[in-house]
């Protein structure tokens, strides 16, 4: 294992390839050992197990996965990290790099090609500290593809951590704690200082466990017309459900009165009142309302 676990030992690293911490790319690197082994062990990471890292960066993390698993493949978009990169996680021979924007990538080809027959089941983790300035996109670009993971265990920012696993009527529940919920089950499994990174991040994190559901949390006829109403829902957060289904549905207001009455929803409730449950039968009554026009 290299040596990683402190801020004078990265800028040591960093100033011998002539490099620096690139911001525009959210490189805050974890030096801090214990922090670094709870992420490995909130992900409970067995010997047969495949895992995905994003944004290896310098391999802290990375090596202490590649301990446990069988297999990790990271995945790194900065082409002036990864010969350091490789070089640190040369005593590993079942670390895999590779070079790419992970938005861009279908994970479960590259899974597949990189650790498994064609014909096997397979199913893999993914275990990342992220790069803040794209959290939400890459949880989203994991959970809409419906990829073949059955755990997430990630490093967001607080802010965010709170807005995925609050529910209904906190100021923090919003259209990311439904779309998360809706594929997996969310918790925050422990709070981060900004003093574990270098460099320091303006703000606090914390790692978030997502359990991915073999199926969605609520049944609903069409997952797009699903997103639509709760778009609709919370375009303004101050606004009655009633007034904002008008400005995001195309239905007659008495038709979005009938439909809130038939899913037993108060017309003058908010978005942020309203349940997973709630927003799938009110979806299923947008549906036939629609269907009928
Ligand atoms: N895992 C390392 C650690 O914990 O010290 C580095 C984490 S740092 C917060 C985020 C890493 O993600 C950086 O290495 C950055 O270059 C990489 N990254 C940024 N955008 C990326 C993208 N779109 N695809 C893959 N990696 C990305």
């Amino acid at each position: 294992m290299p040596k990683l676990y402190s801020i004078s030992e990265v800028k040591k690293i960093l100033n011998k390839h002539n490099l620096k911490a690139n911001k525009s790319l959210g490189q805050n690197f974890l030096v801090d050992a214990n922090i670094v082994h709870k992420i490995v062990d909130a992900a409970d990471i067995l010997n047969d197990d495949i895992v995905v890292e994003i944004g290896p960066g310098l391999g802290v993390l990375t090596c202490a996965l590649a301990e446990k698993a069988k297999k990790v493949i990271a995945v790194e978009i900065d082409s002036k990290i990864i010969p350091v990169l490789k070089e640190n996680v040369e005593p590993y021979e079942n670390i895999e790099i590779v070079h790419a924007d992970a938005l861009k990538i279908n994970f479960d080809a590259l899974v597949k090609e990189k650790a498994f027959d064609d014909k096997e089941a397979f199913s893999y983790k993914l275990v990342a500290n992220l790069p803040y300035y794209i959290t939400s996109p890459v949880i989203m670009h994991m959970l809409t593809n419906k990829f073949n993971l059955n755990t997430m265990v990630i490093m967001v920012q607080l802010e965010v951590a709170k807005r995925i696993v609050a529910g209904p009527g906190s100021k923090d529940y919003g259209i990311l704690s439904i779309a998360v919920q809706y594929y997996a089950e969310p918790k925050i499994v422990f709070k981060v200082p900004k003093t574990v990174f270098f460099p320091k991040p303006d703000v606090d994190s914390a790692v978030l466990k997502l359990s991915i559901r073999k199926n969605p949390a609520v049944d609903v006829a069409d997952e797009s017309l699903f997103f639509k109403v709760i778009r609709a829902a919370f375009a303004n957060r101050r606004k009655k459900i009633l007034n904002s289904l008008l400005c995001g549905i195309d239905l007659p207001k008495e038709l979005i009165k009938k439909v809130l009455k038939d899913a037993g929803i108060d017309g003058m409730q908010r978005g942020e009142d309203l349940s997973l449950g709630d927003f799938a039968k009110l979806t299923d009554y947008v549906l036939r309302a629609l269907s009928k026009t």
